[in-house]
């Protein structure tokens, strides 16, 4: 199987199907809300500050009312809330000028909102909508950079670069995959080299694996769950932690998916 599908499907086995997404927010409208009070913010913060705003303004009309100071007061914990607090506001008049209080679900109509940039228009395709994108934020950028996937100086040429070695039915998948490892194993200052599924494919490695690959994957996993738990954003609607035999049922599952490869 050639590296890119080996990559994205071993860390789909680590991270089955939990989302990189961090709010429980589930609408368009709260998505794109939510993901761009996220720049620059802890996701249990941003996860907090959203579920109070939503709370008191439910959707594009009543948000669109909103006065700036009330916006300002509610997310004031997150940074750079006075530019966010315009940026929700503004963006949320336009959808009840231009697209009746819904959000659009094409790429030229997202970012033609006050705020949202490629990677932003790229979670709402990608988590509202289910369309095929690629959102690069930093982890996606740094990872597929260190694995020598691409070779690319701006998120954006990473994600058509991305976009030209994945197939489109992968792309909603690769955001997701490369963030979580991001967060949990391949952390920027100390990434876990000797516990990362990835080990023999990644040329930055900074020591070889500890111990084999299967229970790399194990031990990748408990990580996350361990992490998961601490960051407090396991709820019901969450799928439950993959433990043991579990991890065999999923690269099944990933495998069915992914007609082409296997998971080794
Ligand atoms: S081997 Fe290390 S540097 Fe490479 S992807 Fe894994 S954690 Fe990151």
């Amino acid at each position: 199987m050639e590296k890119p599908n080996r990559v994205l499907q071993r860390l789909r086995t680590v991270f089955g199907p939990n989302t990189a997404y961090s709010g429980s927010e589930t609408t368009p409208f709260r998505i794109l809300v939510g993901t761009l009070l996220s720049a620059r913010t802890k996701d249990l913060t941003t996860a907090r500050v959203a579920h109070a705003l939503f709370a008191k303004y439910p959707d594009a009309p009543s948000l669109a009312k909103a006065s700036i100071g009330d916006i300002e007061k509610i997310i004031r914990p997150i940074g750079f809330f006075h530019a966010k607090a315009r940026y929700v506001k503004t963006l949320a008049q336009k959808l009840v000028a231009e697209f009746d209080g819904q959000v659009p679900d094409t790429m030229d109509a997202l970012v033609s909102l006050p705020g949202v940039g490629r990677k932003t228009a790229s979670c709402v395709l990608n988590y509202a909508f289910q369309k095929p994108a690629i959102a690069v934020d930093v982890h996606v950028h740094r990872i597929s950079n260190w694995l020598r996937l691409v070779k690319t100086k701006t998120p954006e040429q990473t994600e058509m670069a991305l976009k030209q070695i994945y197939r489109q039915s992968q792309w909603r998948h690769v955001n997701n995959a490369f963030v979580l490892h991001g967060q949990n194993v391949c952390l920027p200052a100390s990434p876990k080299c000797s516990i990362c599924v990835l080990n023999e494919l990644c040329p930055k490695r900074r020591q070889a694996p500890e111990m084999p690959l299967k229970a790399r994957f194990l031990e990748s996993r408990k990580v996350f769950n361990q992490s998961w738990r601490i960051k407090g954003f396991q709820d019901a609607n969450r799928p439950v932690p993959l433990v043991g035999k579990q991890i065999g049922r999923e690269k099944k599952r990933i495998n069915s998916d992914e007609p082409n490869g296997n998971v080794k």
